[in-house]
């Protein structure tokens, strides 16, 4: 068991720059601030956390239909949303030192938490998030578009596209997963805050009368996903906003908290965003942003219950979660105990030795598992030092072909887990592997 919090960050960011999860980007350019790359183990774990954000968000749903809008929009949309005027953090300098801070996040809003002075902070002045560029040739206001600070306007400005083309009624959804850009006064914490980050959103449409009940559905709804994926019940937690604490368009907001090394933080939040959106953007554009029912004639503006999670901050967690150290026969082993559905490989196949006779039938079994599993392949090193490494990576099952494969047509399957070790034939490998990695 890890117990000692303050090392577990480092061990995870250690391990994940070790092993190929995430590398600070331009790393050769000596860095730069916030950005991170995703290697070949991080990509998958990435793909895994969204792809089953879709899975249970859309697939498994008839009320929710997907959407992929632009990441470039016009001012009209962020002046209508609100966000030019409300999108912004008070940010603070420090006389002394020069360092910025956000006032909201001080724990003493009079101490430079950078050098430690008192009374050193100037007045808090508000900075907008909202990364400005220009589109095309000509250098003036007419050219000025912004990138996305979150992915759910492109749901709000798309609601009569889908309306007419789905045949959804309210309560439906529209679901979307994507980059998001914020220029934050203090990134920091690993990939926990970064200003381009990946973010999965759902807007669920709603008659105004059954809002309250819906946000609470999605409040519990949410708060399981990440129970039934592997986070443990003591490191995940609902909190309510308190009234002060609301976004300029929310009538109620939930977070759901993760116990991160610092302590609790925001993995996601569920937003009760009234008709505020749809109205505001009606308003503005002319167009009607309303629900027609044809069989009573009856014409609302729906009510949207929003959760919006962040893929990058949740797969940061999920790999929290998952680590840990055990000691097994006097050697330290790191296990990533993730879920199957999350983890980067599901499989690794091991030759046991590098001998040809048994590369031939080590492909033979990889070109079987891998239509249905994402693979890793190792020949090198000690077969108990290839399981370690696996093991690091979080791999539930290895496969290993030895010499007795060539007699018996049957390899040894090996779970991270528990470290027990079955003899499986290879023809019946993919029902023994689908009964335990298809959940
Ligand atoms: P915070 O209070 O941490 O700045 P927020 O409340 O502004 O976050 P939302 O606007 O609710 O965040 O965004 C929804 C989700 O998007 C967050 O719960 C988080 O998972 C993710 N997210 C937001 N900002 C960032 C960021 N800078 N880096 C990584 N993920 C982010």
């Amino acid at each position: 068991m890890v117990t000692n919090d303050e090392t577990l960050f480092e061990k995870v960011v250690n391990l994940s720059k070790r092993r190929g999860f995430i590398f600070q980007s331009a790393e050769i350019y000596g860095g730069f601030r916030s950005t991170y790359d995703y290697g070949p183990i991080g990509v998958q774990l990435l793909r895994n956390v969204k792809d089953q954000w879709w899975r249970t968000m859309v697939q498994l749903r008839q009320d929710v239909v997907g959407l992929d809008a632009s990441i470039l929009s016009p001012p009209a949309i962020w002046e209508t949303s609100g966000h030019l005027q409300n999108f912004s953090d008070p940010l603070v300098d420090c006389k002394e030192c020069g360092a910025r801070h956000r006032e909201d996040k001080l724990e003493d809003p009079t101490t430079c938490p950078s050098c430690g002075e008192s009374s050193c902070l100037t007045e808090a002045r508000e900075f907008n998030l909202m990364f400005r560029t220009q589109a095309g040739p000509v250098v003036d206001t007419s050219a000025e578009v912004y990138l996305r600070p979150e992915t759910a306007q492109g749901m709000f400005i798309n609601f009569a596209n889908v309306l007419n083309t789905s045949r959804k009624k309210p309560p439906f959804g529209i679901a979307q997963i994507g980059k998001s850009f914020r220029n934050e006064i203090t990134p920091g914490n690993f990939v926990f805050r970064t200003r381009e980050f990946e973010q999965m959103e759902m807007e669920y449409f709603v008659p105004p009368e059954e809002a309250d009940e819906w946000y609470r559905y999605w409040c519990g709804e949410r708060h399981n996903w990440y129970l039934n994926l592997g986070i443990p019940d003591n490191k995940i937690r609902l909190r309510e906003h308190a009234e002060d604490e609301l976004s300029h368009y929310s009538s109620a907001t939930a977070d759901i908290e993760f116990l991160f090394p610092w302590g609790w933080d925001e993995l996601e939040g569920i937003a009760n965003r009234t008709d505020y959106d749809l109205k505001k953007h009606a308003e503005a554009s002319g167009s009607r942003l309303e629900y027609h029912d044809a069989n009573n004639e009856e014409r609302y503006t729906p009510y949207v219950i929003e959760p919006a999670a962040g893929a990058t901050r949740a797969a940061m967690a999920f790999l929290m979660a998952a680590y840990d150290e055990e000691e097994v026969n006097d050697d330290m082993r790191t296990v990533l105990r993730l879920d199957p559905r999350i983890a980067p490989y599901k499989i690794a196949v091991l030759p046991l030795s590098k001998k040809p006779e048994l590369i031939e039938p080590s492909q033979e079994v990889l070109g079987l598992l891998q239509p249905h599993w994402m693979c890793d392949y190792d020949q090198t090193q000690a077969i108990g030092r290839r399981y370690r490494r696996q093991d690091e990576i979080g791999t539930p099952y290895c496969v290993t072909i030895d010499f007795d494969t060539l007699d018996d047509q049957a390899v040894t399957v090996r779970e991270r887990d528990t470290m027990t070790q079955e003899r499986i034939p290879i023809v019946g490998l993919v029902e023994h592997l689908s009964d335990r990695l298809n959940l």
